[in-house]
């Protein structure tokens, strides 16, 4: 695993900005196509990804992470709510608007097969989005696909390869080469690692983190597995059915997580010595519908720690000390 840094708090520069995105998905039905019920994928979300971090976005599946992730990078419409990049308002910009800002702004998805086009090899791929974005002209290209395939750690022979030509760790490869050919500032790296095996997942996240450090990258980093992000990131938000329930530096996850449903996750990581660890409660039940959210605070009907309040009453995201928040009524009490 690549080894995470001693930061413990970013104050630096926003990067991106959410404030409030909402993103609802209507369910439609009958003659009329009328809405019938709502999605409630993203609820009210705010978070600040500082220039230069790797910002950890975490939660079961169906939390709404990678739905989140989507809208920041305007690859979805937000439903209501404000984005920023780059200190600029993308929330209601055109896609010919957002063109030369998406150039900044790239996406390592989990699957890279499916984003890769399996009908162009690896070269025609690369020089594609070169010339597309005007990074370097056709006389140029060749030289900085060689540059690309080096920096991913994939040898020059491969650049004439198709996407089926490759393991799954180097089409992760392939997918990263792309993301950087057009010079990003900032990446969205969506479960990057989960389908690998662990010993590859390792090497991907070392070359994430090298990369990180060598082209100045900032990541938004979604996954479902707290450990991954615990070695990988500078701060984390967890989420749990649309919304930050807890957002803290990850150098505190082990000492200092207040939230039940982030004590929880914490839990269900295997450790090697089990003694290391406090007692955590764990986690039971499934995770309620996003369509009939539960009352109050969402995840009552699972918490171990829930009291009357709870149940009507939805807790507000509260800074306990500067860069940790926590939405809870016992946690914050
Ligand atoms: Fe549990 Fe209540 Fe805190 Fe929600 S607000 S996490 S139900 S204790």
């Amino acid at each position: 695993m690549a080894a995470r840094r001693s930061v413990v708090l970013w104050l630096g520069v926003a990067l991106l900005q959410a404030t409030d995105v909402v993103k609802h998905f209507p369910i439609t039905g009958g003659v009329f196509g009328r809405e019938i019920e709502r999605v409630h994928a993203v609820n009210g979300v705010t978070l600040s990804v500082e220039e230069g971090e790797a910002f950890g976005l975490v939660g079961e599946s169906g939390c709404g992470k990678s739905t989140l992730g989507k809208v920041l990078v305007r690859l979805l419409e937000p439903t209501s709510g404000t984005i920023r990049f780059e200190d600029r308002d993308i929330t209601n910009l055109s896609y010919r608007q957002l063109r030369p800002l998406k150039r900044r702004m790239q996406v390592v998805f989990q699957d890279p097969y499916a984003s890769l086009n399996p009908r162009m090899t690896v070269a025609q791929m690369l020089g594609e989005a070169l010339l597309f974005h005007g990074i370097t002209d056709r006389a140029g290209a060749p030289d900085r696909i060689s540059e690309l395939l080096d920096m991913v750690g994939l040898r020059p022979e491969v650049r004439d390869k198709y996407p089926h030509e490759f393991s799954g760790g180097q089409r992760q490869r392939v997918g990263i080469a792309r993301a950087l050919s057009v010079e990003p500032r900032f990446i969205l790296a969506d479960e990057p690692v989960s389908a690998l095996d662990v010993s590859i997942q390792a090497q991907l996240l070392n070359l994430l983190e090298e990369l990180k450090h060598r082209l100045s990258l900032t990541y938004l980093f979604i996954s479902h597995d707290l450990k991954v992000v615990q070695h990988f990131c500078d701060r984390v938000a967890i989420m749990y059915l649309g919304r930050i329930v807890e957002e803290l530096p990850v150098v505190d996850l082990d000492d200092d997580v207040r939230h039940p449903y982030s004590q929880a996750l914490l839990g269900a990581i295997p450790i090697d010595d089990p003694d290391d660890r406090q007692p955590h409660d764990v986690l039971e039940g499934d995770v309620p519908s996003p369509i009939e959210l539960p009352s109050g605070c969402a995840f009552h009907t699972r918490c171990p720690q829930a009291i009357d309040r709870c149940k009507t009453e939805r807790p507000r995201l509260v800074e306990l000390k500067t860069g940790h928040r926590v939405a809870c009524h016992v946690a914050t009490a």
